[in-house]
């Protein structure tokens, strides 16, 4: 069952918008970015817009008469559904393939925002911007009758946010104005992976730039809903609903957080039931007020980040965040009946070595002795992934580490773990060096992602035909010299003076030239 929080209007509909999410429906129906692009575009009485995902059996508008299909992209590897779902409907696959009568195939998210250079050649036009270029790219589709395709393409190159890879221009990133246009749930489905959900973002961004952070680095400065709009949203959702998530990468920084949680905690005071999620705890920050609304909410367990064990890694990093403060966030969580922390490590930072290891085992042992002498029962789980460098943040050239050495580093945090009684989920290797390769590449992977796609989509398929094309391609010194995906992942760039990233402006890029030179990159 689905419920529309959003008044439906009449149609006479110029275009037919197939809206798409690379995944299966209770992923899309969980997705506030493409929910609320839906909403946008079915808003609109001059577009008639469907919702199409991996696992759509039938459609309402049948193939023939879609005049444009967009993606929502949210992780690299969403490009292996998409190639999926092009052949699917008997869309030719790239842009300079597409007849006139073909629909106009557009995307956008941060994966594509950051690097959309490996996928340009699938996609007739990318919005590099946030939600608010789409509505003047639509415009301009809606007259795609009158014009040739040619034509649509030329003069969507011309608005601000869209790129199109046949008229390549530097593009800016265009920003969304979180107080005119708040992004809250707009259709709750009991088919959502988080059923009955209502989700509100409450910032974008994160001011805390530490240099390893695309979500960051992408969004500065950052925005933050002021909280009459943040009230007025979690008024609406709770007349559908009682589980409310408030969303965002620094949720817990939101200059007016204390103020939300108030507002929360009172109205269960006056015997509301509310489930509060909020995405992750400021380990920086906590009080008592803070942790109890959660667990009157109904939360167990939170999540903290830490990034790294050392203070010296936390540091360089610049993730501001002390010994004292991250014990004394575990203290106030556990004095106030949260059940357990999970803490999120990444591994194999720039400048990691042995000893920063050695003392995030000592660190969690603090963590685990301090709730021991507690008393009460809390359960601490350690959950990692390797670094990955993100294009736009001050560690964009930066090499990952050798394989073996990291395998080296979570074999010894298992162990080390495990005799603690401290549960450990270790990270795919293999799958962050994909990300890796797709993350910082600077060249076009279209004809490859088509082959891996055609063999399956999965890590073999990826791996074999990766190794398959460096050897075909040793006359690049670069390539020549790796054998395999782990040691291309290392040197995944080749081209630090202009890398092709650099076409997509987000305003930050004096800022990281700043940092990196203080980093001595
Ligand atoms: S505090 Fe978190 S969200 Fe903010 S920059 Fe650092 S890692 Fe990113």
């Amino acid at each position: 069952m689905e419920t529309f929080l959003y008044k439906k209007i009449e149609k006479t509909p110029k275009i037919n918008v197939w809206m798409a999410y690379p995944a299966i429906e209770s992923f899309a129906m969980a997705s506030l970015g493409y929910l609320s692009i839906f909403k946008m575009l079915d808003s609109d009485s001059e577009l008639y817009t469907e919702r199409i995902y991996q696992d759509t059996k039938n459609t309402v508008v049948p193939v023939d008469y879609v005049h444009a299909m967009g993606f929502s992209v949210s992780f690299e590897t969403d490009i292996f559904n998409i190639i999926k779902m092009l052949k699917k409907y008997g869309f030719n696959i790239k842009s300079k393939d597409r007849s006139e009568d073909e629909p106009i195939v557009f995307a956008g998210g941060p994966v594509l925002m950051s690097n959309f250079k490996p996928y340009e050649d699938f996609f007739d036009f990318i919005s590099v911007g946030e939600m608010c270029c789409l509505k003047p790219a639509m415009e301009i589709l809606k007259r795609k009758e009158e014009f040739s395709r040619d034509e649509l393409l030329k003069q969507l190159s011309e608005v601000e946010g869209i790129y199109v890879p046949k008229y390549p221009k530097k593009t800016k990133i265009t920003r969304d104005n979180l107080n005119e246009n708040i992004f809250y749930t707009p259709i709750l489905s009991d088919k959502s992976y988080f059923k009955d959900t209502f989700v509100i973002e409450i910032e974008r961004g994160c001011p805390k730039m530490c240099n390893f952070c695309m979500a960051s680095w992408l969004n500065l400065p950052a925005r933050f809903v002021k909280f009459e709009k943040v009230k007025e949203a979690i008024d609406l959702g709770l007349e559908y609903t009682n589980k409310i998530a408030l969303l965002g990468a620094y949720v817990a920084g939101h200059p007016e957080f204390e103020r939300i949680i108030d507002y929360i905690s009172e109205k269960i005071d006056d015997g509301k039931q509310i489930e509060l999620s909020i995405s992750s705890l400021r380990a920086d920050w906590v009080d008592d007020k803070l942790i109890s609304t959660l667990v009157k909410c109904g939360q167990k367990t939170a999540t903290i980040a830490l990034e790294a064990g050392s203070q010296r890694l936390r540091d360089y990093i610049k993730k501001d965040l002390t010994e004292e403060q991250i014990l004394n966030t575990v203290k106030i969580a556990q004095k106030n009946g949260l059940k357990g922390f999970k803490i999120y490590v990444m591994l194999g930072l720039p400048t990691e070595t042995d000893e920063d290891i050695e003392e995030l085992v000592n660190l969690i042992q603090k963590i685990k002795n301090q709730t021991k002498a507690q008393g009460t029962k809390f359960d601490i789980t350690v959950s990692t992934s390797t670094f990955v460098p993100k294009p736009h943040t001050p560690f964009e050239f930066v090499k990952r580490e050798d394989k073996k050495a990291l395998e080296n580093k979570i074999n010894y945090l298992k162990k080390s773990f495990h005799k603690m009684g401290v549960d450990f989920r270790s990270p795919s290797i293999e799958w962050d060096e994909i990300q890796a390769i797709l993350s910082v590449t600077c060249e076009d992977l279209s004809d490859f992602l088509i082959e891996v796609c055609e063999a399956g989509g999965n890590l073999g398929a990826f791996k074999q035909l990766w190794r398959k094309k460096l050897k075909n391609e040793k006359s690049d010194n670069r390539k020549g010299n790796c054998a395999s995906m782990t040691n291309f992942a290392k040197i995944p760039f080749n081209n630090i003076e202009a890398p092709a990233w650099e076409v997509v402006d987000c305003g930050s890029c004096d800022l990281k030239n700043k940092r990196q030179k203080e980093l001595c990159f």
